[in-house]
């Protein structure tokens, strides 16, 4: 439920009733806005939801208590009309800016990664991609370079300037990794994994939750609600396509989450069109789409010789086809700036 405190609310009544929602064994969550703070309270009320409400409507300071309809709490629009807006290292992902994530599926080598990193800063990148801890479906596949490969991220965002984006699988990677990375990432085939999404709720990086391959929008959200109830509020979704019957395609680029999401939630909310096709030369077309149909942003792998690549060469473009793409999304994103807005 949500207590929407009046504009006139003393701190002193606002403490009161965290208070009193802590005292009733619930957890209660601020979000300041720019006129009144609004305290969404989980837990699991039960069958004293009535009383609950009916208590917290009575303290002083407080203008109404809500219920809210939907599951996801703390990620929806409801409790949190305002887009959430995520600031790392100079980058701003979310409120009507255009995020270009770009680098290798994998880090493969200081060298690989280094030439990727300089070839997409230069080319308009605002943040650096790279698994160093990589979900492979055959175990006999390459692994990734573990926390060597986070140090040649490091470098390379210190070169280049740009924050870096990394996987975690398990939550014993999450503190170790956040020391490094400047926004963890979440797969898709991890998405449900609730002791991660726990893990990466108490540390304080911002979070990419990718989709995961069979998950409605309702159990991503709820996925993204672990994180943030968790006490991180930094959360981007990552809508990587879906698995389908169809066989063209690696998966199902579902882009009707796009403006869905903004609907629900006011998390940022990213495309990958490399996962979502598994083909490089459908990268560009679906990211322009993505772009077109409002989305915050992209991410897209980009690897020195994708024909060479250790992992999801297929996908990933080359340093020319990105640099010959990203203007192309900077101009499709100064088309579309502020006509959706209206119908959030
Ligand atoms: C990745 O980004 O390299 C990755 C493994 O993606 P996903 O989790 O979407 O498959
Ligand atoms: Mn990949």
């Amino acid at each position: 439920m949500l207590v929407v405190m009046s504009v006139a609310a003393t701190e002193q009544e606002i403490e009161a009733v965290r208070q009193h929602i802590e005292a009733d064994g619930l957890t209660a969550h601020e979000s300041r806005g720019e006129q009144r703070v609004v305290i969404g309270v989980v837990g699991d009320v039960g069958l004293r939801k009535e009383q609950v409400m009916n208590h917290l409507a009575g303290l002083p300071g407080v203008e109404s208590v809500t219920p809210v309809s939907k599951p996801f709490k703390l990620t929806s629009r409801e409790f949190h009309p305002a887009d959430t807006v995520i600031r790392v290292g100079g980058a701003t992902i979310g409120g009507g800016t255009l995020t270009v994530m770009a680098g290798p599926c994998a880090i493969e080598s200081r060298d690989q990664l280094l030439r990727t990193a300089d070839a997409v800063a230069a080319a308009g990148a605002t943040i650096l991609r790279g698994g160093a801890f990589k979900p492979r479906t055959s175990p006999y596949s390459f692994q990734g370079l573990g926390m060597d490969g986070i140090r040649f991220l490091v470098e390379a965002g210190e070169r280049t300037g740009l924050p870096v984006i990394t996987e975690v699988m398990e939550p014993s990677q999450v503190e170790p990794v956040a020391a490094f990375a400047d926004i963890l990432q979440i797969g898709a085939r991890n998405m449900q994994n609730f002791p991660l999404l726990m893990a990466a709720g108490r540390v304080q990086r911002p979070v990419m939750l990718k989709r995961g391959i069979a998950a409605t929008v309702e159990e991503w959200l709820m996925a993204a609600e672990y994180i943030v109830s968790s006490g991180n509020p930094q959360v981007i979704l990552c809508e990587r396509g879906i698995r389908t019957f169809e066989k063209y395609t690696r998966n199902t680029l579902d882009l009707t989450a796009v403006p869905l999401l903004h609907k629900l939630t006011h998390l940022p909310v990213i495309v990958d069109p490399s996962h979502a096709t598994g083909k490089r030369w459908l990268v560009r077309p679906m990211a322009v789409a993505a772009v077109a149909g409002g989305a915050d942003g992209i991410m897209v792998e980009v690897h020195p010789k994708p024909d060479d690549a250790l992992s999801d060469g297929e996908q990933s473009l080359t340093f020319e086809q990105f640099a010959e793409m990203a203007p192309v999304l900077r101009t499709v994103h100064s088309q579309v700036e502020g006509l959706y807005a209206a119908e959030v």
